[in-house]
């Protein structure tokens, strides 16, 4: 963990292991933090918040511009770490690491131009409103994108003149370990970024219950968002929650076919299809239903699964073996019930270079009962569920029966059609013949149990502010 700028062991002398998805071999060993260790990161935090507010927003702001210069310098190093505790493709790795990199670059432009607010209030005097740094802000991420992820949160909190503490997934900690020491390399003061590297429920509880802490940024899982809004409430703390999504696609008959299908293809097994905003509901119009399905099935099996370090790999493994098992629960489940009938995959992958690794196959199942937990709960791996619907209204009233409504597509060419569903989807994000894809310049967050608040643009750095009103009285 790095703590005041500094590498360390923590306090209780116990590790965890990092191992690689794709072969079960150890990569690395992290400490595991405790209560304690989280102490004395809120404590370098806060010691640091006093200067490092006192920085003018351009100040700060370059310092995320060297940063992404280290990272672009590096980013193949820093691909290969991530692939090889993550699982993902080293391609997929390189995208996120460039991502990450836009997005230090994207909170570094906009520090120039960053505006005050003042009201005229007539004879009775003048107010200036400024925005002010919170103190110390908590991060706390998932495995699946953890290199973006530590940007959405790092750059808007850093920039707006706050201090972090942060806890990285336990399966991937390692690349976020390397990011930090970048930033304290690109002259990140000691002590503003600090990461504790250790399980939920030590490390992330004591995050969340420091009273010095004053507001959390949390990604993950639902439940986990939920217990953690119980807790940060007993001490009033602002919170920003990005949790779970079970995204609609809806594909109408005057959709360009072939695009959708890539789109399909990739919006659900880009990732191994742990992504929030995967794709992991897929509404076809009856009209073209037969034909699209046929087309994917075909995309599908020309997939290549294996070993993210490999060459032209489609897909690597899952990233845990807990992870696999939730999903091939969920696929037996289907087929045990009849709720569906598999396409493809279905199954974990054979052969000997498979044997250590957590790989599943790309799996498509047509014909799925509405009631079936692959329509109900959100799927976080590569298996997609294709529904035949005969007509838009059908295809609304599907995409919002769930309790999830982060992000949402339509695939036409019809701007009437496609306005509908902005209007009448609940989601976060709607996209057009796209689906995706989170530009660091737009907010981004979910609405029902998708979350709470928006990360990027300008809406996550005035998230991490407090405004303070100065009246001048003539
Ligand atoms: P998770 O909730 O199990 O873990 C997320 C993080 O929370 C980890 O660092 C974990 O150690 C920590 N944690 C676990 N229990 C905790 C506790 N009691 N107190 C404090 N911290 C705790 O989620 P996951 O399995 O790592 O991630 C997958 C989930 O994340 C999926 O549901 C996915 O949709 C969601 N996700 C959402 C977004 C988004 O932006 N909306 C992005 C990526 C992932």
């Amino acid at each position: 963990m790095r703590i005041g700028g500094k590498d360390t062991e923590g306090i209780d002398s116990r590790w965890i292991e990092v191992k690689n998805p794709a072969t079960g071999e150890l990569v690395d060993r992290v400490p595991a933090g405790t209560k304690e260790d989280v102490s004395c990161a809120v404590e370098a935090a806060d010691a640091a918040f006093c200067l490092w507010a006192k920085k003018s927003m351009r100040d700060r702001g370059m310092i995320l511009f060297h940063a992404a210069e280290i990272v672009r310098d590096q980013h193949k190093d820093l691909a290969r770490l991530l692939t090889l505790e993550q699982g993902k493709p080293i391609r997929e790795s390189i995208d996120e690491v460039r991502g990450y990199a836009n997005v230090l670059e994207f909170y570094a432009g906009i520090s120039a131009w960053q505006k005050g607010e003042s009201v005229r209030l007539g004879t009775s005097g003048d107010c200036i409103i400024v925005h002010q740094p919170l103190g110390v802000c908590g991060a706390i991420i998932p495995w699946n994108m953890p290199v973006l992820i530590m940007g959405w949160k790092i750059c808007p909190a850093l920039l707006a003149g706050n201090t972090m503490v942060l806890k990285p997934a336990s399966s991937t900690p390692l690349t976020n370990l390397r990011l930090g020491q970048i930033l304290d390399d690109a002259g990140l003061p000691k002590g503003v970024l600090n990461i504790v590297t250790g399980s939920g429920d030590s490390a992330g509880t004591a995050i969340v219950k420091h009273p010095a802490v004053r507001k959390l940024s949390f990604t993950g899982d639902c439940t986990t968002g939920s217990k953690i809004r119980e807790m940060a409430g007993a001490h009033l703390k602002d919170l920003t929650l990005e949790l779970g999504g079970s995204d609609p696609m809806i594909v109408m008959p005057d959709a360009a076919i072939d695009r959708a299908v890539e789109g399909a293809l990739r919006g659900r097994f880009y990732n191994a299809g742990q992504t929030c905003t995967a794709v992991k509901r897929l509404y076809v119009h009856e009209k073209i239903s037969d034909q699209f399905i046929q087309k994917l099935k075909e995309r599908i099996d020309t997939l290549t699964v294996g070993n993210g370090l490999g060459s032209r790999i489609d897909m690597g493994p899952m990233n845990s073996a807990q992870q696999r098992e939730r999903i091939s629960q969920m696929v037996e489940e289907t087929r045990e019930n009849k709720e569906g009938t598999i396409l493809s995959g279905g199954s974990t992958m054979k052969g000997t270079a498979y044997e250590h690794g957590h790989f599943y196959r790309p799996t498509l199942v047509s014909n799925v009962a509405p009631d079936s937990r692959l329509v109900t709960s959100e799927i976080f791996g590569p298996v997609l569920p294709v529904m035949t619907v005969p007509d838009l209204d059908c295809a609304i009233r599907e995409a919002n029966n769930t309790r999830y409504s982060l992000g949402a597509s339509i695939w036409t060419k019809d701007l009437t059609t496609a306005k509908r569903v902005f209007d009448e989807v609940r989601a976060g994000i709607i996209w057009v013949n796209r689906h995706l894809t989170v530009p660091p310049e737009v907010p981004f967050g979910g609405m029902n149990d998708s979350g709470i608040g928006r990360e990027n643009g300008q809406h996550a750095l005035d998230s991490y502010t407090q405004t303070k009103t100065l009246f001048l009285g003539w």
